[in-house]
């Protein structure tokens, strides 16, 4: 069981910044993945006070606050629009529409866990973060630093032409997924992300440039094999290291030739 002895709703991004930096606080989100654990905590600092709950489209791009839901990600029009819907196929597998709309953007990506959909997505859409006090860094630099005690603030995805499809393997509906896989095309530049290895994603780019004349059918092949030796997969009581090494060659070749389909122009090149 969690139990909290002081609960504060900081005022200001600073005062919230300035409590996290005392031992045995904690930064709240939804909640739901915190209230697994058994800890004793002095301080849980709640940031609903601090209008964070919010995505604000500006011209040249999407600011999604950290009180964020992921429901709010799934429904968003314009977000969706942007990412033809990927971002509703990454979370729309997590438990269900009720957890959806307690889980948050902040505590999904702060946590950096390595089943995340959230975080498998967000790295192909090559997303900012903001940290109060880190300032804003690429999500994938973010995603490879040591536990930090900072306020993920909002997380910035830059409107550009992106091309993106998410694909995800699970044993049962609902459950965490076996592997997840997001394939991105971004002002012509290609990244292939696979997460659930079980551990946290990692990012490809097409170094040899197989896709660069457009996806077809050969090199989504191609690519997917290529992916699939490099990729480093381990075991965990979802499946074995072999079947998740396959499931990347599935994935990555399904995602790309979804991709292709949405990016005709590309693929006549
Ligand atoms: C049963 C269950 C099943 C799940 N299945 C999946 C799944 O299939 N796929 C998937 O991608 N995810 C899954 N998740 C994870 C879930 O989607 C959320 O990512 C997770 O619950 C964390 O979000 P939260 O808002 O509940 O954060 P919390 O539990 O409140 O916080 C998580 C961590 O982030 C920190 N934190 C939160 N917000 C901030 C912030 N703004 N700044 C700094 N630190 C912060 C907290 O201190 C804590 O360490 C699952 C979780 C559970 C409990």
């Amino acid at each position: 069981m969690l139990t909290i002895n002081q609960y504060v709703r900081p005022q200001s991004l600073d005062e919230a910044y300035e409590l996290c930096q005392k031992k045995n606080t904690v930064v709240l989100g939804g909640m739901l993945w915190l209230k697994m654990q058994s800890r004793l905590v002095g301080t849980a600092i709640d940031l609903c006070d601090l209008g964070l709950d919010t995505i604000e489209e500006t011209a040249d791009s999407f600011r999604i606050g950290a009180m964020a839901t992921l429901r709010m990600l799934e429904t968003h029009a314009g977000l969706n629009q942007m990412t033809q819907n990927a971002l509703a196929d990454s979370v729309r597998s997590i438990v269900g529409v009720q957890f959806r709309n307690c889980a948050t953007v902040g505590g999904s990506l702060f946590g950096r866990f390595g089943f995340s959909d959230v975080l498998t997505l967000f790295l192909a859409l090559d997303a900012d973060v903001e940290l109060h006090h880190g300032g804003v860094l690429p999500l994938r630099e973010f995603a490879e630093m040591p536990v930090l005690r900072d306020i993920l603030v909002r997380v910035i995805v830059r409107k550009r032409n992106i091309h993106v499809a998410y694909q995800s393997q699970r044993n049962t509906k609902t459950d965490f997924p076996v592997l997840t896989c997001a394939v991105s095309e971004i002002d012509g530049v290609y990244r292939c992300v696979i997460g659930a290895r079980p551990m946290r994603a990692v990012v490809f780019e097409d170094e040899s440039g197989l896709l660069s004349g457009g996806v077809n059918e050969d090199n989504a092949r191609a690519f997917a094999d290529d992916i699939a030796v490099r990729v480093s997969v381990g075991s965990n009581l979802r499946a074995g290291a072999d079947y998740r090494r396959r499931l990347t060659k599935t994935l990555v070749r399904r995602a790309l030739l979804t991709l292709g389909k949405e990016n005709e122009p590309c693929k006549s090149n």
